[in-house]
Protein backbone atom coordinates (compact mmCIF):
# COMPACT_ATOMS: atom_id res chain seq x y z
CA UNK A 1 0.00 0.00 0.00
CA UNK A 2 2.79 2.42 -0.97
CA UNK A 3 0.59 4.89 -3.40
CA UNK A 4 -1.15 7.15 -1.12
CA UNK A 5 -3.66 10.10 -2.45
CA UNK A 6 -4.97 12.98 -0.38
CA UNK A 7 -8.46 13.76 -1.07
CA UNK A 8 -9.96 17.13 0.11
CA UNK A 9 -14.05 17.71 -0.18
CA UNK A 10 -15.82 21.20 -0.06
CA UNK A 11 -18.61 22.06 2.10
CA UNK A 12 -21.13 20.37 -0.28
CA UNK A 13 -19.34 16.79 0.68
CA UNK A 14 -20.72 17.73 4.28
CA UNK A 15 -24.28 19.24 4.10
CA UNK A 16 -26.48 16.42 5.19
CA UNK A 17 -25.92 13.09 6.27
CA UNK A 18 -26.67 12.01 3.04
CA UNK A 19 -23.99 13.29 1.34
CA UNK A 20 -21.40 12.79 4.16
CA UNK A 21 -22.16 8.77 3.44
CA UNK A 22 -21.86 9.41 -0.39
CA UNK A 23 -18.27 11.38 0.44
CA UNK A 24 -17.86 7.97 2.49
CA UNK A 25 -18.20 6.14 -0.56
CA UNK A 26 -16.42 7.79 -2.40
CA UNK A 27 -13.22 7.50 0.09
CA UNK A 28 -13.47 3.97 0.53
CA UNK A 29 -14.06 3.13 -3.01
CA UNK A 30 -9.91 3.58 -3.80
CA UNK A 31 -8.14 2.39 -1.06
CA UNK A 32 -5.25 4.40 -2.07
CA UNK A 33 -7.55 7.45 -0.50
CA UNK A 34 -5.81 7.77 2.80
CA UNK A 35 -5.94 11.85 4.08
CA UNK A 36 -8.77 13.34 4.10
CA UNK A 37 -9.21 16.76 4.32
CA UNK A 38 -12.77 18.36 5.34
CA UNK A 39 -14.53 21.58 5.19
CA UNK A 40 -17.05 22.94 7.55
CA UNK A 41 -20.42 21.56 6.09
CA UNK A 42 -21.75 23.28 3.45
CA UNK A 43 -25.80 25.00 1.99
CA UNK A 44 -28.22 22.13 2.17
CA UNK A 45 -29.83 22.14 -1.34
CA UNK A 46 -33.24 21.59 0.17
CA UNK A 47 -33.49 23.93 2.43
CA UNK A 48 -34.49 27.93 1.62
CA UNK A 49 -31.74 30.61 2.47
CA UNK A 50 -29.58 28.07 4.45
CA UNK A 51 -25.76 29.22 4.89
CA UNK A 52 -22.55 27.42 5.45
CA UNK A 53 -21.69 26.58 8.38
CA UNK A 54 -18.04 29.31 8.11
CA UNK A 55 -20.82 32.16 7.35
CA UNK A 56 -22.89 31.16 10.61
CA UNK A 57 -19.61 31.21 12.60
CA UNK A 58 -17.77 34.53 11.11
CA UNK A 59 -21.83 35.60 12.13
CA UNK A 60 -22.11 34.36 15.25
CA UNK A 61 -18.53 35.44 16.55
CA UNK A 62 -19.34 39.27 15.14
CA UNK A 63 -23.13 39.47 16.77
CA UNK A 64 -20.95 37.94 20.42
CA UNK A 65 -18.38 41.14 19.95
CA UNK A 66 -21.14 43.54 19.18
CA UNK A 67 -22.89 42.27 22.18
CA UNK A 68 -25.78 41.34 20.47
CA UNK A 69 -27.72 37.99 20.69
CA UNK A 70 -25.72 35.47 19.62
CA UNK A 71 -27.41 32.33 21.25
CA UNK A 72 -29.91 31.60 18.74
CA UNK A 73 -27.29 31.58 16.10
CA UNK A 74 -25.54 28.98 18.14
CA UNK A 75 -27.85 26.66 18.92
CA UNK A 76 -28.95 26.84 14.89
CA UNK A 77 -25.13 25.65 14.75
CA UNK A 78 -25.64 22.91 16.95
CA UNK A 79 -28.93 21.60 15.72
CA UNK A 80 -26.87 21.20 12.54
CA UNK A 81 -24.47 19.00 13.90
CA UNK A 82 -26.74 17.13 15.93
CA UNK A 83 -28.94 16.69 12.95
CA UNK A 84 -26.12 15.36 10.73
CA UNK A 85 -24.82 13.19 13.98
CA UNK A 86 -28.15 11.46 14.37
CA UNK A 87 -28.23 10.72 10.45
CA UNK A 88 -25.10 9.19 10.43
CA UNK A 89 -25.65 7.49 13.81
CA UNK A 90 -22.42 8.04 15.63
CA UNK A 91 -22.52 8.54 19.50
CA UNK A 92 -20.97 12.05 19.05
CA UNK A 93 -21.14 14.27 21.45
CA UNK A 94 -21.94 17.45 20.19
CA UNK A 95 -23.03 19.51 22.87
CA UNK A 96 -19.80 18.88 24.18
CA UNK A 97 -17.82 20.79 21.91
CA UNK A 98 -20.58 23.70 21.46
CA UNK A 99 -20.07 24.31 25.45
CA UNK A 100 -15.84 24.08 24.38
CA UNK A 101 -16.57 25.88 21.65
CA UNK A 102 -18.83 28.83 23.95
CA UNK A 103 -16.50 28.88 26.78
CA UNK A 104 -13.49 29.42 24.52
CA UNK A 105 -15.17 32.19 22.85
CA UNK A 106 -15.77 33.81 26.59
CA UNK A 107 -11.93 33.51 27.17
CA UNK A 108 -11.00 35.72 24.26
CA UNK A 109 -9.51 33.08 21.41
CA UNK A 110 -11.33 34.99 19.00
CA UNK A 111 -12.90 34.92 15.63
CA UNK A 112 -10.30 32.32 13.93
CA UNK A 113 -10.82 30.23 16.57
CA UNK A 114 -14.71 30.43 16.77
CA UNK A 115 -14.72 29.99 12.78
CA UNK A 116 -12.34 27.47 12.78
CA UNK A 117 -14.65 25.12 14.42
CA UNK A 118 -16.94 24.37 11.83
CA UNK A 119 -14.04 22.42 9.95
CA UNK A 120 -12.69 21.33 13.52
CA UNK A 121 -15.80 19.46 14.90
CA UNK A 122 -16.75 17.87 11.35
CA UNK A 123 -13.29 16.43 11.49
CA UNK A 124 -14.19 14.86 14.59
CA UNK A 125 -17.43 13.37 13.96
CA UNK A 126 -16.27 12.53 10.30
CA UNK A 127 -13.45 10.57 12.13
CA UNK A 128 -15.70 8.39 13.84
CA UNK A 129 -17.99 7.65 11.31
CA UNK A 130 -15.14 6.11 9.09
CA UNK A 131 -13.12 4.61 12.85
CA UNK A 132 -10.10 6.38 11.02
CA UNK A 133 -8.13 8.59 13.13
CA UNK A 134 -8.45 12.36 13.61
CA UNK A 135 -5.68 14.68 13.25
CA UNK A 136 -5.97 18.32 14.50
CA UNK A 137 -4.45 20.91 11.56
CA UNK A 138 -3.67 23.06 14.12
CA UNK A 139 -0.64 20.23 15.35
CA UNK A 140 1.01 20.51 12.02
CA UNK A 141 0.08 23.39 9.94
CA UNK A 142 1.88 26.98 11.84
CA UNK A 143 1.60 30.36 10.53
CA UNK A 144 5.01 32.83 11.18
CA UNK A 145 4.52 36.03 13.18
CA UNK A 146 3.81 38.08 9.73
CA UNK A 147 0.54 35.46 9.30
CA UNK A 148 2.27 34.00 6.56
CA UNK A 149 2.47 30.00 6.34
CA UNK A 150 5.91 29.12 8.04
CA UNK A 151 6.79 26.51 5.68
CA UNK A 152 10.01 25.07 7.08
CA UNK A 153 8.21 24.09 10.26
CA UNK A 154 5.01 23.28 8.77
CA UNK A 155 6.12 20.28 6.30
CA UNK A 156 8.66 19.14 8.72
CA UNK A 157 5.74 18.87 11.31
CA UNK A 158 3.43 17.58 8.59
CA UNK A 159 5.79 14.75 7.80
CA UNK A 160 6.47 13.71 11.50
CA UNK A 161 2.63 13.36 11.99
CA UNK A 162 1.01 11.90 9.40
CA UNK A 163 3.98 9.44 8.76
CA UNK A 164 2.85 7.67 11.96
CA UNK A 165 -0.51 6.89 10.73
CA UNK A 166 -1.91 5.09 8.04
CA UNK A 167 -5.43 6.52 7.34
CA UNK A 168 -6.55 9.92 8.73
CA UNK A 169 -8.65 12.74 9.03
CA UNK A 170 -7.80 16.00 9.02
CA UNK A 171 -9.62 19.73 9.14
CA UNK A 172 -8.68 22.09 6.28
CA UNK A 173 -8.09 25.98 6.24
CA UNK A 174 -6.46 26.48 9.55
CA UNK A 175 -3.36 26.08 11.22
CA UNK A 176 -1.83 28.21 14.96
CA UNK A 177 0.27 30.87 15.08
CA UNK A 178 1.88 31.83 18.17
CA UNK A 179 2.11 29.55 21.38
CA UNK A 180 -1.47 28.19 20.77
CA UNK A 181 -3.59 30.52 18.94
CA UNK A 182 -5.63 29.72 16.30
CA UNK A 183 -5.60 31.67 12.77
CA UNK A 184 -7.64 30.81 9.43
CA UNK A 185 -6.49 30.33 5.67
CA UNK A 186 -8.28 32.80 3.47
CA UNK A 187 -11.73 31.30 2.28
CA UNK A 188 -11.33 28.36 0.32
CA UNK A 189 -7.81 27.80 2.25
CA UNK A 190 -8.81 23.54 2.58
CA UNK A 191 -7.37 23.42 -0.40
CA UNK A 192 -3.80 24.81 1.23
CA UNK A 193 -4.09 22.24 4.29
CA UNK A 194 -4.62 19.71 1.30
CA UNK A 195 -1.81 20.48 -0.50
CA UNK A 196 0.94 20.64 2.88
CA UNK A 197 -0.90 17.14 3.50
CA UNK A 198 0.04 15.77 -0.32
CA UNK A 199 3.25 17.54 0.13
CA UNK A 200 4.15 15.85 3.64
CA UNK A 201 3.23 11.94 2.84
CA UNK A 202 4.43 12.28 -0.53
CA UNK A 203 0.96 11.60 -2.89
CA UNK A 204 0.55 10.30 -5.83
CA UNK A 205 -2.27 12.28 -6.03
CA UNK A 206 -4.56 15.12 -4.33
CA UNK A 207 -8.13 15.29 -5.48
CA UNK A 208 -10.06 18.23 -4.72
CA UNK A 209 -14.28 17.42 -4.93
CA UNK A 210 -16.97 20.30 -5.12
CA UNK A 211 -19.88 21.06 -6.62
CA UNK A 212 -17.97 22.96 -8.80
CA UNK A 213 -18.97 22.44 -12.30
CA UNK A 214 -16.83 21.41 -15.23
CA UNK A 215 -14.16 23.64 -16.11
CA UNK A 216 -14.92 24.87 -19.39
CA UNK A 217 -12.34 26.56 -21.97
CA UNK A 218 -14.83 29.55 -22.49
CA UNK A 219 -17.39 31.29 -20.51
CA UNK A 220 -20.58 28.90 -21.52
CA UNK A 221 -23.04 32.02 -21.28
CA UNK A 222 -21.24 33.33 -23.82
CA UNK A 223 -20.10 30.46 -26.60
CA UNK A 224 -22.40 27.63 -26.62
CA UNK A 225 -21.47 24.15 -25.43
CA UNK A 226 -17.62 25.11 -24.37
CA UNK A 227 -15.11 22.04 -24.38
CA UNK A 228 -14.12 21.23 -21.23
CA UNK A 229 -10.77 21.17 -19.84
CA UNK A 230 -9.86 17.93 -19.53
CA UNK A 231 -5.37 18.98 -19.03
CA UNK A 232 -4.08 22.12 -17.60
CA UNK A 233 -0.64 23.30 -15.38
CA UNK A 234 -0.34 24.77 -13.19
CA UNK A 235 1.43 27.61 -14.85
CA UNK A 236 -1.54 28.06 -16.76
CA UNK A 237 -4.02 28.04 -13.75
CA UNK A 238 -2.47 30.77 -12.72
CA UNK A 239 -3.26 32.80 -15.53
CA UNK A 240 -7.09 31.38 -15.03
CA UNK A 241 -7.17 32.69 -11.30
CA UNK A 242 -5.75 36.13 -12.58
CA UNK A 243 -8.89 36.17 -14.70
CA UNK A 244 -11.20 35.26 -11.81
CA UNK A 245 -11.47 31.69 -12.52
CA UNK A 246 -11.22 29.84 -9.49
CA UNK A 247 -10.35 26.72 -9.45
CA UNK A 248 -8.08 25.43 -6.55
CA UNK A 249 -6.65 28.33 -3.99
CA UNK A 250 -4.01 30.50 -5.55
CA UNK A 251 -1.76 29.69 -2.78
CA UNK A 252 -2.15 25.90 -3.40
CA UNK A 253 -0.48 26.48 -7.38
CA UNK A 254 2.79 27.97 -5.18
CA UNK A 255 3.39 25.44 -3.11
CA UNK A 256 2.32 22.57 -5.35
CA UNK A 257 4.07 23.66 -9.18
CA UNK A 258 7.43 22.41 -8.72
CA UNK A 259 6.59 19.43 -6.94
CA UNK A 260 5.05 17.22 -9.23
CA UNK A 261 2.44 16.10 -7.17
CA UNK A 262 -1.40 16.73 -9.93
CA UNK A 263 -4.31 17.76 -8.68
CA UNK A 264 -7.52 16.18 -9.97
CA UNK A 265 -10.96 18.30 -10.05
CA UNK A 266 -13.73 16.13 -9.16
CA UNK A 267 -17.19 16.78 -9.60
CA UNK A 268 -18.94 15.55 -6.02
CA UNK A 269 -22.19 14.86 -8.29
CA UNK A 270 -20.83 13.47 -11.20
CA UNK A 271 -18.81 10.70 -9.83
CA UNK A 272 -18.07 8.92 -13.06
CA UNK A 273 -16.66 12.31 -14.61
CA UNK A 274 -13.00 12.48 -14.75
CA UNK A 275 -12.88 16.11 -14.41
CA UNK A 276 -9.65 18.11 -15.13
CA UNK A 277 -6.21 17.02 -14.20
CA UNK A 278 -3.45 20.21 -13.41
CA UNK A 279 0.32 18.69 -13.75
CA UNK A 280 3.38 20.36 -14.03
CA UNK A 281 3.23 19.42 -17.87
CA UNK A 282 0.63 18.22 -20.16
CA UNK A 283 0.49 14.58 -20.43
CA UNK A 284 1.96 13.76 -24.13
CA UNK A 285 -1.64 12.32 -25.44
CA UNK A 286 -3.39 15.78 -24.51
CA UNK A 287 -5.01 16.49 -27.57
CA UNK A 288 -5.75 20.15 -26.91
CA UNK A 289 -4.27 22.83 -29.57
CA UNK A 290 -2.30 25.45 -28.35
CA UNK A 291 -4.89 27.30 -26.68
CA UNK A 292 -6.13 26.25 -23.33
CA UNK A 293 -8.79 28.39 -22.28
CA UNK A 294 -9.96 32.00 -22.93
CA UNK A 295 -10.92 34.08 -20.23
CA UNK A 296 -11.94 37.82 -20.06
CA UNK A 297 -13.09 41.00 -17.86
CA UNK A 298 -14.98 43.73 -18.73
CA UNK A 299 -14.82 47.46 -17.37
CA UNK A 300 -10.98 48.53 -17.46
CA UNK A 301 -9.92 52.35 -18.45
CA UNK A 302 -6.66 53.47 -20.52
CA UNK A 303 -5.29 56.30 -19.24
CA UNK A 304 -3.26 57.91 -22.17
CA UNK A 305 -0.44 60.59 -20.72
CA UNK A 306 0.59 62.45 -24.06
CA UNK A 307 3.93 64.80 -24.00
CA UNK A 308 6.30 65.95 -26.65
CA UNK A 309 10.17 64.02 -25.76
CA UNK A 310 8.67 61.79 -24.04
CA UNK A 311 11.16 58.59 -25.20
CA UNK A 312 13.98 60.98 -23.96
CA UNK A 313 13.00 61.62 -20.39
CA UNK A 314 13.86 58.78 -18.06
CA UNK A 315 11.58 57.95 -14.88
CA UNK A 316 8.62 58.53 -15.99
CA UNK A 317 7.54 55.00 -15.75
CA UNK A 318 8.33 55.02 -12.07
CA UNK A 319 6.25 58.35 -11.24
CA UNK A 320 3.04 57.11 -13.06
CA UNK A 321 3.28 53.61 -11.23
CA UNK A 322 4.15 55.49 -8.12
CA UNK A 323 0.78 57.95 -8.35
CA UNK A 324 -1.30 54.74 -8.79
CA UNK A 325 0.75 53.00 -6.17
CA UNK A 326 0.30 55.55 -3.51
CA UNK A 327 -3.50 55.11 -3.75
CA UNK A 328 -3.71 51.14 -3.98
CA UNK A 329 -4.52 50.80 -7.40
CA UNK A 330 -2.84 48.26 -9.46
CA UNK A 331 -1.46 49.04 -13.03
CA UNK A 332 -2.46 45.88 -14.56
CA UNK A 333 -0.88 46.58 -17.77
CA UNK A 334 1.01 49.45 -19.67
CA UNK A 335 2.15 50.61 -22.95
CA UNK A 336 4.25 52.60 -24.32
CA UNK A 337 4.33 54.61 -27.86
CA UNK A 338 6.98 57.80 -28.84
CA UNK A 339 4.98 60.22 -27.44
CA UNK A 340 2.65 57.86 -24.93
CA UNK A 341 2.86 56.17 -22.35
CA UNK A 342 -0.46 54.55 -21.13
CA UNK A 343 -2.06 52.79 -18.28
CA UNK A 344 -4.73 50.18 -18.04
CA UNK A 345 -6.62 49.84 -14.62
CA UNK A 346 -9.42 48.19 -13.27
CA UNK A 347 -12.33 50.16 -12.76
CA UNK A 348 -14.28 51.33 -10.42
CA UNK A 349 -11.26 51.67 -8.75
CA UNK A 350 -10.11 54.43 -11.01
CA UNK A 351 -13.09 55.93 -11.36
CA UNK A 352 -13.20 56.44 -7.41
CA UNK A 353 -10.04 58.92 -7.32
CA UNK A 354 -10.43 59.82 -10.59
CA UNK A 355 -9.61 63.69 -9.94
CA UNK A 356 -6.60 63.13 -7.31
CA UNK A 357 -4.53 61.27 -10.10
CA UNK A 358 -5.12 63.09 -13.13
CA UNK A 359 -3.94 66.11 -10.81
CA UNK A 360 -1.50 64.27 -9.50
CA UNK A 361 -0.17 62.85 -12.73
CA UNK A 362 -0.60 66.69 -14.59
CA UNK A 363 1.77 67.95 -11.43
CA UNK A 364 4.44 65.27 -11.79
CA UNK A 365 4.69 65.02 -15.70
CA UNK A 366 3.56 67.90 -16.94
CA UNK A 367 1.66 66.68 -20.13
CA UNK A 368 0.15 68.01 -23.18
CA UNK A 369 -2.50 66.14 -22.84
CA UNK A 370 -4.37 63.03 -20.96
CA UNK A 371 -6.97 61.31 -21.75
CA UNK A 372 -9.43 58.87 -20.50
CA UNK A 373 -10.56 55.77 -22.30
CA UNK A 374 -13.60 53.89 -21.03
CA UNK A 375 -15.59 50.52 -21.32
CA UNK A 376 -12.26 48.59 -22.34
CA UNK A 377 -12.24 44.76 -21.82
CA UNK A 378 -9.41 42.28 -21.73
CA UNK A 379 -9.48 38.87 -23.19
CA UNK A 380 -6.71 36.59 -22.35
CA UNK A 381 -6.05 33.79 -24.68
CA UNK A 382 -3.87 31.03 -22.44
CA UNK A 383 -2.26 28.93 -23.11
CA UNK A 384 1.89 27.22 -23.09
CA UNK A 385 3.28 28.20 -26.56
CA UNK A 386 1.29 31.13 -26.76
CA UNK A 387 4.58 33.16 -27.70
CA UNK A 388 6.73 31.29 -29.50
CA UNK A 389 4.17 29.27 -31.47
CA UNK A 390 4.29 30.09 -35.23
CA UNK A 391 1.14 31.33 -36.60
CA UNK A 392 -0.54 32.05 -32.98
CA UNK A 393 -0.73 35.63 -34.03
CA UNK A 394 -2.00 35.32 -37.62
CA UNK A 395 -4.77 32.60 -36.45
CA UNK A 396 -5.68 35.31 -33.22
CA UNK A 397 -6.10 38.31 -35.52
CA UNK A 398 -7.75 36.92 -38.22
CA UNK A 399 -10.18 35.57 -36.34
CA UNK A 400 -10.69 39.47 -34.84
CA UNK A 401 -10.43 40.81 -37.88
CA UNK A 402 -13.28 38.99 -39.44
CA UNK A 403 -15.65 39.29 -36.59
CA UNK A 404 -15.16 42.97 -37.77
CA UNK A 405 -13.83 43.84 -34.16
CA UNK A 406 -11.14 46.77 -33.51
CA UNK A 407 -8.57 46.00 -30.97
CA UNK A 408 -7.33 48.63 -29.01
CA UNK A 409 -4.02 46.69 -26.75
CA UNK A 410 -2.32 43.60 -27.40
CA UNK A 411 0.18 42.49 -25.07
CA UNK A 412 2.29 38.80 -25.40
CA UNK A 413 2.92 37.64 -21.92
CA UNK A 414 6.64 37.37 -21.21
CA UNK A 415 6.34 34.21 -19.88
CA UNK A 416 4.94 32.20 -22.88
CA UNK A 417 1.67 31.84 -21.66
CA UNK A 418 -0.32 34.02 -22.77
CA UNK A 419 -1.88 36.65 -25.25
CA UNK A 420 -4.35 39.74 -23.86
CA UNK A 421 -5.98 41.18 -26.74
CA UNK A 422 -8.40 44.88 -25.25
CA UNK A 423 -11.55 45.05 -27.55
CA UNK A 424 -14.57 47.82 -26.61
CA UNK A 425 -17.01 46.53 -23.77
CA UNK A 426 -19.48 46.09 -26.49
CA UNK A 427 -17.79 43.65 -28.75
CA UNK A 428 -16.57 41.74 -25.67
CA UNK A 429 -18.77 39.04 -26.58
CA UNK A 430 -18.32 38.73 -30.13
CA UNK A 431 -14.76 38.55 -29.85
CA UNK A 432 -14.55 35.81 -27.24
CA UNK A 433 -16.68 33.56 -29.61
CA UNK A 434 -14.26 34.46 -32.79
CA UNK A 435 -11.31 33.62 -30.27
CA UNK A 436 -12.98 30.30 -28.98
CA UNK A 437 -13.36 29.18 -32.65
CA UNK A 438 -10.09 29.94 -33.95
CA UNK A 439 -8.66 28.56 -31.25
CA UNK A 440 -9.58 25.60 -28.72
CA UNK A 441 -10.17 22.04 -30.02
CA UNK A 442 -11.66 20.24 -27.57
CA UNK A 443 -9.95 17.39 -25.81
CA UNK A 444 -11.82 14.29 -27.07
CA UNK A 445 -14.61 15.42 -24.97
N1 LIG B 1 -14.90 26.44 5.03
C1 LIG B 1 -13.99 27.40 4.50
C2 LIG B 1 -14.69 28.36 3.56
O1 LIG B 1 -15.91 28.35 3.49
C3 LIG B 1 -12.76 26.80 3.90
C4 LIG B 1 -12.92 25.90 2.70
O2 LIG B 1 -14.05 25.58 2.31
O3 LIG B 1 -11.90 25.49 2.11
O4 LIG B 1 -14.06 29.18 2.95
Amino acid sequence: MNDVVVSKFGSAAFSTSDMIMKTAQIILSDPRRRYVIVSAPGIRPDVPEDMKMTDMLFIMNARYLNRENFDEMMIQIRDRYIEIARGLGVAFDVEAEIMQMKKNLFFGKGNDYVVSRGEYIMSKMFAEFLGWKFIDAADFVFFAKDGTLDREKTFAAASDILSKTDHAVIPGFYGTIGMSSIKLFPRGGGDITAAITARAVNAVLCEKWSETTKIFSADPGIVKDPAVIRNITYEELKQLTYMGISVIHEDVIFLMQNIGIPWAIRNINDINDTGTSVTSDLPEESKRSVAACIAGKRNYRIIHIEKFGLNRLTGIGMKVFGIFTERNIPCEHYMSGIYRFSIVVKNPLFDLKRPEILAALNDAIKPENITVEKNLSLITVVGKGMGTTKGIFARIFNSIAEAGIKVRMIEQGSDDLNIIIGVYDEDYEEAVRALYSAMIIAEGD
